[in-house]
């Protein structure tokens, strides 16, 4: 039934060294219909060792104002997806899909940079597994965090760049990815 799945090559939080969350992230609903993809800006990473250090480093700027990390998984230049808040619990991003979207940063920032093979493989394959496992619905769709809009506009090009556009190009490709522009009205 399932097709081949690939053994996720995942970095626990224990194993990037995480601090203790300083305040319990909001439970979501297990399936999600939304993959939001994001870049985390700063320095991309090649191995085990930096890219860990790239992880801690954005947790200690999330921790105080989000209490944690802020997004589900991280994807390394290494090929290997670091655990941010993992699949049950709700990221903190964009408030009103933060509870029924899975959100994955690739790390660094990806406006001159390109992918790397092994993390854009590595990215397909978190989905993938994901749909298999029932954390992903079977039609979900794929966003860039630049597609969304708020209203009004407080900071207009805070998130304009993200993902960076060798990240948005290939995500522009896939079939799940949904080409609107979604506009969130605040009051
Ligand atoms: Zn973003």
């Amino acid at each position: 039934m399932m097709d081949t799945i690939t053994p996720l090559r995942i970095i626990y939080r224990e194993m990037w060294f995480a601090s203790p969350i300083r305040e319990p992230s909001h439970f979501k609903p297990k399936l999600c219909t939304y993959v939001i993809v994001h870049e985390s800006g700063g320095p991309n990473c090649g191995n085990f060792a930096d890219c860990c250090k790239c992880v801690k480093d954005l947790q200690q700027k999330d921790i105080t104002s989000k209490g944690d990390i802020r997004y589900n998984f991280l994807i390394g230049g290494d090929g290997a997806i670091y655990e941010g808040r993992g699949w049950y619990k709700s990221s903190i991003s964009i408030p009103e899909y933060d509870a029924i979207s899975v959100s994955v940063a690739f790390i660094g920032s990806y406006t001159n940079q390109f992918l790397t093979t092994v993390e854009w493989a590595a990215f397909k394959d978190l989905i993938n597994f994901g749909v298999a496992y029932k954390f992903i619905s079977k039609d979900y769709q794929i966003l860039g965090h630049q597609q969304f809009r708020i209203i009004p506009e407080v900071y207009p090009i805070y998130h304009a760049q993200c993902p960076g556009r060798h990240v948005y190009e290939l995500l522009g490709a896939l079939s799940h990815w949904n080409n609107r522009t979604v506009t969130i009205y605040r009051n």
